[in-house]
C-alpha cells in the first residue's frame, strides 16, 4: 500500500521585508500562525514542510523555530532572485543546508510557467537547477512550480529536464512517493485550527470552499 502524505507549503512570514507581487500578501503568515502550523506537525511524519519564493524570513524566522521542534522542510529557491532585498541570500541557503534542509528550485524569477517563451523555459527550468546545483554542491532535482499554476505543456517541459518530482498547489493529501505532490498552502487568514483539519484530512467548510473555487478556476483556465 502507498503511504500517504500532506504536503504544506509557507511561503513569507512575520513582517515583509520588500514589495509584494500582486496578490501576494494573501500568502504571507504571521509568526503565530507559522508557530501553531509547526507544532501541529511535530511528530508527524507524514507531514512534509515546504517553502516557497525563497524570502529573507526561510532563515530568519523559520530555520530557528523548524530546529527547535527538530523538524526538517524543503526549501524552492528563486535562482535568479537570490540575495536581493527582502529574499534568501547566498550565506542564507548554505545555513538552511548546514542546518540539514533541503533545497530545490521554484524557477529563476517567479514567472507563471504556463506562459514562457521557450527561452524563459531554459532559464526558469534547466539554469535555475544547473545554478541552484553548483551554488549547493548538490544535485537539484525537485521543483515547485510557482504559482501552482501548471498544464501538460509544464508538466513536459519537467520530465523531459529530468526532474525527479514536482510539487503543485492542488491542495489534500498526497501519494509519498508519486512524482506529482499536491500541496496545502498556508495562507494569510488560517486559523489555530487550520493545521490540524490539513493534517486529519478533514477540512473546514470554508476550506472546502475554497478547493472547490481553485478547481473551477483551474478548469476555467484550461
Ligand atoms: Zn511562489
Amino acid at each position: 500500500m502507498s503511504v500517504s502524505v500532506v504536503n504544506l507549503t509557507v511561503h513569507g512570514i512575520g513582517p515583509t521585508e520588500r514589495p509584494l507581487e500582486p496578490d501576494e500578501d494573501r500568502t504571507w503568515v504571521t509568526v503565530e500562525q507559522f508557530e501553531q502550523v509547526l507544532d501541529a506537525a511535530v511528530g508527524r511524519s507524514d507531514v512534509r514542510i515546504t517553502f516557497d519564493d525563497g524570502n529573507a524570513s526561510d532563515v530568519r524566522i523559520a530555520l530557528p523555530r523548524l530546529v527547535e521542534r527538530g523538524l526538517k522542510a524543503d526549501f524552492f529557491v528563486l535562482a535568479g532572485l537570490l540575495g536581493q532585498p527582502g529574499r534568501l541570500d547566498l550565506p542564507g541557503l548554505h545555513e538552511l543546508m548546514r542546518a540539514g534542509m533541503r533545497i530545490g528550485s521554484h524557477g529563476w524569477a517567479h514567472r507563471d510557467w504556463r506562459r514562457l517563451t521557450d527561452e524563459q523555459a531554459r532559464e526558469e527550468i534547466g539554469q535555475a537547477n544547473k545554478v541552484l546545483a553548483e551554488l549547493t554542491g548538490e544535485p537539484v532535482t525537485e521543483v515547485a512550480i510557482p504559482f501552482g499554476s501548471y498544464d501538460r505543456h509544464v508538466l513536459r517541459r519537467l520530465r523531459r529536464a529530468g526532474v525527479r518530482r514536482v510539487y503543485t498547489s492542488d491542495g489534500g493529501r498526497a501519494t509519498a512517493d508519486s512524482w506529482l505532490q499536491p500541496r496545502n498552502s498556508l495562507h494569510h487568514d488560517i486559523g489555530p485550527k487550520w493545521a490540524h483539519e490539513v493534517l486529519t484530512g478533514q477540512p473546514s467548510l470554508p476550506l472546502r470552499a475554497r478547493r472547490t473555487a481553485a478547481r473551477a478556476v483551474k478548469r476555467l483556465r484550461g
